[in-house]
């Protein structure tokens, strides 16, 4: 039995190590467009919708001179935003090298980049990030946006990601990010009828491999790790997307010494921070509004809406050490 339990295992963590070049594949062979292209997009404002988010959720964490760790950071889509945040050093790492060299190649290009940074190709869920640090680097604040959910693939991986974003954040700094808000995705799931395990619109979809019906017609078959989606949206991704429970987020987070702060989803947050002076300029400067109103269509707010945004700040020990 033990045999037999080993061999599963190895396959599991074999298939978990093909999962991951499979996302790295995905990003690396994404071309760099260019603004021009970019902006050429079918979804360009939701792309600036959710770039605004971002903005807004860095803008309320970051402090001058501080030192951040952007994991997940791709191709570095928020390096203006650290410029902008005027910090002092920057970690970026990814799985996906060729985005990562990239953003190295955006960033040795900035003309506004005060803050000195290093690159680490690293896949984040499987491997520590601290051997690869100075051992007297101290975070003050850890992002991590649109990417935490490949972690949920199993329970070893979140925990791996977590260690690494705990590992090295100061008493006191912030780990902030944007996933995906499971308990909506899955209440629609529970709308479809019958033998549907898809949602979506034009502009996106979310289709689920391992979800059954009962006879009386109810979805079953979620899991809290590695319950697995093909999330698809136009002129983005095509990727295996993993659920992420927010409870059993939470309650991994504050064994690694993170306190829930501040969750919204970007519906919500949109609607309060719009009304921020500040936020509001931001989002014209960003022409992702005239006035209060989001300038999407029906279908992008929606595919808006699958996102939530989060922030924890450390306040204890990680009880793991
Ligand atoms: N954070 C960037 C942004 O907001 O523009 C990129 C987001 S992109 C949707 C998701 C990123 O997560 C990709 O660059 C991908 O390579 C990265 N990623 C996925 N799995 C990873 C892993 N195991 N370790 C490190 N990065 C990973």
């Amino acid at each position: 039995f033990e045999y037999v339990r080993k061999v599963a295992r190895d396959q599991k963590e074999s298939d978990a190590a093909s999962q991951a070049h499979l996302v790295a594949q995905h990003y690396n062979a994404r071309p760099e467009v260019g603004v021009e292209k970019r902006q050429q997009s079918s979804i360009i404002r939701l792309r600036s919708f959710n770039n605004w988010i971002k903005s807004v959720l860095i803008s309320r964490h970051v402090r001058r001179n501080a030192t951040v760790l952007d994991m997940g950071c791709g191709k570095g889509g928020d390096l203006q935003k650290w410029a902008r945040g005027g910090i002092g050093y920057l970690v970026g790492t990814d799985i996906a090298e060729v985005s990562l060299s990239q953003m190295k190649e955006r960033y040795d290009t900035m003309r506004n980049a005060r803050f000195k940074a290093e690159f680490i190709p690293l896949d984040c869920y499987s491997e520590l990030l601290a051997p690869h640090l100075a051992p007297d680097m101290r975070f003050d604040l850890v992002s991590m946006q649109f990417c935490m959910h490949y972690s949920f693939e199993s329970e070893k991986k979140a925990r791996t990601m977590l260690e690494n974003v705990t590992a090295n954040l100061a008493e006191g700094g912030w780990f902030i990010g944007t996933i995906p808000d499971a308990n909506w995705i899955i209440k629609k799931l529970r709308t479809m009828p019958k033998g549907q395990h898809e949602i979506g619109n034009h502009v996106y979809s979310i289709k689920f491999e391992d979800i059954k019906d009962t006879d009386d017609g109810n979805k079953v078959g979620f899991t809290p790790f590695g319950c697995k989606y093909w999330f698809h949206l136009t002129d983005a991704v095509d990727c295996p997307e993993y659920i992420v429970p927010f409870t059993i987020f939470q309650s991994l987070a504050e064994e690694y010494g993170l306190e829930l702060k501040f969750k919204q989803n970007f519906h919500d947050f949109f609607v309060s921070a719009a009304h921020e002076a500040d936020h509001n300029m931001l989002l014209k400067r960003m022409k992702v509004v005239g006035g209060y109103d989001p300038g999407l269509s029906e279908e992008e707010w929606e595919a808006a809406r699958v996102y939530l945004a989060f922030a924890f700040q450390k306040t204890k020990p990680s009880r793991q050490a």
